[in-house]
């Protein structure tokens, strides 16, 4: 395997379940539908960033940093599930989270607390704007912070993805199952650029589809060039140099970003009905629900044939379900 290199450090239980929906294949008359279930990492009730602190915390000790800092949302999943890695190994966690402190606590906020993270808010900036600065004044407190950038999204992060590949490809083997397409919430890349690397590195024949959660309009590079940008450098540091990536290498569908990030919408919410009411499964308000939505409109678009197969990639984000700001009743 080509990440066979680099440290890393278990922090979940892989590989994750695939199950397949049957009654919601059933309902909707096809095709078949099969489900990879990162909500089930197991860190402190899991998602897809468990994959990428495997490499990003081994790292913080390989360089013996004493504390890890990064950022997010205030629902932030990827601050929740670093707040627990750190735990697991003895490090300090700090999470530079976007707004000002809310009233009530609940969602991952409250696992962030629980979980002895030290939280430092940051007004309009709400994409890690100020993670330099504070991890400079770490510095100047005498401490080895690690810096883990916005969604753990970096190329060492995505090398979980690339990982998730191998894992999913053994997997399939072992099912004797073929899959024509992998559809998942896509928002700071480290998930589709490190699938479309192991895709490319192992030779899989199946096609990505990355449901676009969130848009920001004030980025330099569009989301197809960051993705290009980000598997090329995941690539290199696995070893692959000659393997480069162009924007139009990534499908991204952005039809499913409604009112904006977060902000819960009629697709979102009959696509978490749907799925928990006939398969008892959860997805959460943000990322799974918009994802799901978006597949259930793909294939009611005729996109994918009552034939095939496709597999939804369950990223996690079930906390989010506990903040009555992402409340799914209709007002
Ligand atoms: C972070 C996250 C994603 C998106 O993954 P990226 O690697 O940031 O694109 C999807 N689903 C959930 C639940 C997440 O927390």
């Amino acid at each position: 395997m080509p990440f066979r290199h680099l440290p890393r450090r278990a922090l979940g239980f892989f590989p994750t379940p695939i199950v397949e929906l049957s009654r919601l294949s059933e309902y909707l008359g096809g095709p078949k539908i099969l489900m990879k279930r990162d909500d089930q990492t197991g860190l402190a009730l899991g998602g897809n960033k468990t994959r990428k602190l495997e490499f990003l915390i081994a790292e913080a000790l390989r360089q013996n940093c004493d504390c890890v800092i990064t950022a997010g949302a205030a629902q932030s999943n990827h601050c929740r599930q670093t707040a627990a890695a750190a735990a697991m190994v003895g490090l300090e966690c700090h999470l530079v989270l976007g707004g000002t402190p809310p009233e009530q606590i609940n969602g991952n906020l409250l696992l962030d607390e629980l979980l002895g993270a030290q939280i430092h808010w940051t007004g309009a900036d709400r994409k890690g704007e100020q993670l330099g600065a504070i991890a400079s004044q770490l510095h100047a407190q005498g401490k080895r912070p690690y810096l883990i950038p916005y969604g753990g999204s970096n190329a060492l992060g995505a090398v979980g993805f690339v990982a998730a590949m191998a894992e999913l490809q053994q997997q399939l083997l072992d099912m004797e199952q073929s899959v024509d397409a992998i559809v998942f919430a896509s928002s700071s890349g480290g998930t589709q650029a490190g699938l479309t690397v192991g895709q490319s590195l192992l030779a899989m024949d199946v096609e990505l589809v990355g449901i676009r959660i969130d848009k920001d309009d004030k980025e330099q590079l569009s989301y197809n060039e960051q993705l290009a940008e980000l598997a090329t450098s995941t690539a290199q540091i696995l070893q692959r140099s000659n393997c480069h990536f162009q924007p139009s290498d990534f499908r991204v569908e952005t039809a499913y970003l409604g009112a904006g990030y977060g902000i819960v919408g009629e697709l979102e919410r009959s696509a978490i009905n749907l799925v928990s009411q006939t398969e008892g499964i959860l997805l959460d308000p943000v990322y799974t629900g918009r994802a799901m939505g978006g597949l259930l409109d793909l294939l009611q678009t005729r996109h994918f044939h009552p034939q095939q197969t496709v597999l939804f990639w369950h990223t996690g984000g079930l906390p989010a379900l506990f903040e009555p700001a992402l409340s799914l009743k209709r007002e």
